[in-house]
């Protein structure tokens, strides 16, 4: 792991507790999407950070998945973290999109080795999409820019 994920994390577990999180293992791109979600943590009460138990945050199918035990407002940050994901290159945390082709991951242009761009369906609330773009605004500085946008376009979501 990364000397950021590790500055990372331990701000995280400073937040829920020691031991309430077990292994991370991602991409170094993401890096500005996972401190993202964990000041979104800070943002949440007290009581609902006690009950949260993280078990493992990790690359899925291409899309950052975080398995845990927690209160449901933590699940709307979860499922924003996910979503997002899906437009966030895992090299380099710029825009970017699906790419399969023997590897599945997020890929902007410039790391996608010409690996053409796929569209996803990901089921989401109206709420997970808010926090989603809002969280793609903190890891790209606020301004989504048109690739920001394109990249969010690719994204079908499904709503729940
Ligand atoms: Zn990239």
């Amino acid at each position: 792991m990364s000397e950021n994920f590790r500055d990372a994390r331990r701000q995280l577990e400073c937040l829920l507790g020691a031991g309430t999180i077990g292994d991370i293992s991602l991409p170094y791109g993401w890096i500005g999407l996972f401190e993202a979600f964990a000041i979104y943590m800070k943002a949440l009460s007290q009581e609902v950070r006690s009950g949260v138990s993280i078990q493992q945050i990790k690359e899925k199918y291409g899309t950052l998945r975080i398995y845990c035990y927690a209160p449901d407002e933590v699940f709307d940050l979860v499922g924003a973290a996910e979503l997002a994901s899906n437009a966030v290159c895992g090299i380099c945390g710029h825009a970017g999109c699906m790419r399969e082709s023997g590897w599945i991951g997020v890929r902007c242009d410039i790391h996608a080795q010409d690996q053409p761009g796929r569209s996803r369906r990901v089921a989401a609330s109206t709420r997970q999409t808010e926090l989603a773009v809002q969280m793609l605004r903190d890891v790209w500085g606020q301004e989504l820019g048109r690739e920001g946008l394109e990249a969010i376009a690719r994204i079908h979501i499904v709503p729940i």
